[in-house]
């Protein structure tokens, strides 16, 4: 059987491809939000070995991990409080990198495998969850359930199981948060642990001013250092520092652990992390408005926290998406993105080369798009 998803990676690359070689990189607009990068600083680059780098690389990670996922970036941010308590946060917990958060999952439902946990549950603000969750709960026949009715999920919840909220969706919906608080409470009386997929909703669900999942209780919580970030595609994951042992060490039996290249990459990320950044997106998401698809039947646009969406039927959706890239060179994750991974066409102004373009560039690159497509019907 031909895998269709795998196809169109593989013909979307080599578009790209002969679009970088034609036009070079800098006329290309990655508008995806997931942009990634590679950022080292040079004392770092004597240690991309596979020894000394993670001797030197996964300290550094976790005293940055665990300052950032505790950090709710509100106005009351008194430095010497922030080192006293990281030294409180670091007797308990620990941040480690995985080299995507897809293997951060994967090596924790590893662990949940060997403790015998006997379901998984997942709470998602919209259905349904990224693949790799109830992927990895398949392949280890662990039962599962996701829902996104709180009363459904309280009511399963009991000892011997473990919940997962999902922060925000890979369309950016985010998890309420008295249902989130509710949820936790509600596991922690009964003993079960809590994970939190905070793979952009550590950075949206804070734009909308909720706490990051550690300081609201959640035993461990994932985060993706690239998404509306400018990290190399990989999984920080942090939490009860047991835990994290159990799932690191499972994770390199597996090889799920990042590199010393990753690892070094992702504490420049963090070092360097500017929360005005994604302010400064989100309030031009805000203004940004695009009366133009009125004309159009059965297309509509939807905002999302730091960008918006143009829902339309699926297979237009992606003609639309072929089209920008091929004659606009502007990248979606609708024809670059992993497979089964969310295909709606979405924008988001936290993408490094979102600075470059204007929003009238954007517009009048998805009306002619849609136009083109059409027209060839
Ligand atoms: C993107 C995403 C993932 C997976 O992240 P990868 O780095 O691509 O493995 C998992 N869960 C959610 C909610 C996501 O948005």
């Amino acid at each position: 059987m031909k895998d269709l998803e795998f196809e169109r990676i593989s013909n979307t690359r080599e578009i790209l491809r002969n679009i970088i070689k034609k036009h070079g990189r800098d006329n290309i607009y990655d508008l995806t939000g997931l942009t990634g990068g590679f950022y080292i600083e040079n004392k770092n680059l004597d240690f991309l070995e596979t020894y000394t780098g993670p001797a030197i690389f996964t300290e550094k990670l976790n005293r940055h991990g665990l300052a950032y996922l505790h950090n709710d970036f509100n106005e009351d941010s008194d430095i010497k409080n922030k080192i006293e308590s990281l030294e409180e946060y670091c007797k308990s917990e620990m941040a480690v990198g995985f080299n995507r958060t897809s293997s951060a999952l994967l090596a924790t439902i590893i662990t949940l495998k060997n403790k015998k946990i006997s379901q998984i549950l997942h709470y998602v603000p919209e259905k349904p969850s990224h693949p790799s969750i109830p992927k990895s709960c398949n392949i280890l026949n662990i039962p599962y359930y996701e829902s996104d009715n709180i009363e459904e999920i309280l009511a399963l919840i009991e000892t011997g199981k473990f919940l997962i909220i999902t922060g925000s969706t890979m369309n950016h919906k985010i998890v309420d948060l008295e249902n989130t608080k509710k949820l936790i409470e509600y596991c922690h009386s009964n003993n079960v642990n809590v994970l939190f997929d905070d793979a952009s909703g550590a950075r949206i669900r804070l734009l909308n001013g909720q706490p990051t999942a550690l300081n609201m209780g959640a035993d461990l919580v994932v985060t993706s250092m690239d998404k509306l970030m400018t990290g190399p595609r990989a999984g920080l994951l942090a939490g009860n520092k047991e835990l994290i042992k159990e799932i690191y060490s499972e994770g390199l039996k597996y090889g799920l652990e990042a590199q010393a290249p990753i690892l070094a990459a992702m504490v420049y990320t963090l070092k360097n992390f500017s929360f005005d950044r994604i302010k400064k997106a989100q309030q031009r998401a805000i203004n940004f408005t695009f009366d133009e698809l009125c004309n159009y039947d059965n297309i509509s646009l939807e905002k999302t926290p730091t960008g918006f969406i143009i829902n339309m039927e699926p297979k237009k959706s992606f003609d639309v998406a072929l089209e920008l890239l091929k004659n606009y060179r502007v990248i979606t994750i609708t024809t670059m993105g992993m497979p089964d991974a969310s295909k709606t066409l979405r924008f988001d102004f936290t993408s490094k080369d979102a600075d470059k373009v204007s929003d009238n560039y954007i517009k009048n690159s998805i009306l002619n798009a849609i136009l083109a497509v059409i027209n060839k019907k």
